[in-house]
């Protein structure tokens, strides 16, 4: 079997478009401020792709550096300041913080309503609960990849392997939202590969290279790859590979998304749709329909 390639670029265009299309029927632009410290240069590029895809949509997009150097309390300031701000609708910060600054401590300073990225404990606690709120914007793009498949995922049994704040438990929480039956999977699970194989759609969120197998994949499952690892190509160059071994898995899977080009693209297709869901609560504005 050769696997369908679920195409995230492709989905993650045709919902900035529905964006855009969205950001131009309201009333004033959303204003998206993004927060980087240091000059790590994974993040730079990140932030880059996120200024530019939010003015592509025609939404406001706010930059503020800090330098590696900034202290607990400058970071902790600027987050506060925005959080006051009335123009400002969505508030990012890019992780991760240069070592030594306390993430947790930014993040609740960070207004609940402008929490674009669903990172702060009110939106956590609005996930556990079932009551609406921002969703984190990776788990979420997950979610839609595989209704890209499943438009019902109701019954499917879904194992996330992988139980971070900022991918696995949200993910979880998500799928199960949709009604899917959810397996959590860690480092401390037993026969990972056995329980890999009973799944229905396989999201492995890790950052293993290449650690999932063809033999633990069911013939014919989807398999959702968060996993975004740098490897050494032997050549004196490196690329992109996902925690699945994508070459052989995709000859056993039903559906697959590649990396890169499946569940990044849809991250910051999200951070753009929760700041126009968080643009029109706090203003009030009819929410579209994204
Ligand atoms: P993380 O915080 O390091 O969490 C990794 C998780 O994997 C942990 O829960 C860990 O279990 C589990 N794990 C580690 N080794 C394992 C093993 N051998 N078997 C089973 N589980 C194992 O990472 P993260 O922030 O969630 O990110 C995961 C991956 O997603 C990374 O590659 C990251 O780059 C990528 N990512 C991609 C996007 C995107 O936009 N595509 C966004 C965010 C992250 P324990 O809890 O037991 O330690």
């Amino acid at each position: 079997m050769t696997a369908a390639l679920i195409d995230g670029k492709a989905i993650a265009a045709s919902l900035r478009a529905d964006i855009a299309a969205a950001v131009a029927r309201l009333p004033d632009k959303p204003t998206l401020a993004v927060v980087l410290v240091g000059d790590n240069p994974a993040s730079q590029v990140y932030v880059r792709s996120k200024v530019k895809q939010t003015e592509e949509a025609g939404m406001i997009s706010k930059e503020l550096r800090l330098p590696a150097t900034a202290t607990q309390a400058e970071v902790e300031a600027v987050v506060r300041d925005l959080s006051a701000d009335p123009a400002v609708d969505g508030i990012l910060v890019q992780l991760p913080l240069p070592a030594g600054l306390d993430e947790a401590a930014v993040l609740s300073r960070l207004d609940p309503a402008k929490d674009v990225d669903g990172l702060t404990e009110i939106s956590a606690g609005r996930l556990v609960l079932g009551k609406p709120g921002l969703r984190p914007c990776t788990p979420e793009g997950c979610v839609i990849l595989a209704k890209s498949v499943h438009p019902d995922l109701a019954g499917a049994h879904v194992v996330v392997i992988g139980r971070s704040i900022l991918v696995g438990k949200p993910a979880a929480l998500l799928f199960l939202e949709q009604n899917a039956t959810v397996s959590m999977a860690h480092s401390r699970t037993k026969d990972l590969p056995a329980l890999c194989r009973s799944a229905d759609i396989l999201v492995p969120a890790v950052g293993r290279p290449l650690m999932v197998k063809a033999d633990w994949v069911r013939p014919g499952a989807t398999v959702i790859d968060v996993g975004i690892n740098r490897i050494d190509q032997g050549d004196g160059k490196s690329r992109l590979v996902g925690d699945v071994d994508f070459a052989a898995v995709k000859e056993v899977a039903g559906a697959i998304t590649p990396v890169p080009g499946g569940v990044g693209p849809m991250t910051i297709a999200c951070l753009l749709r929760n700041t126009v869901i968080a643009a029109c609560r706090r203003r009030g504005w009819a929410p579209p329909a994204l």
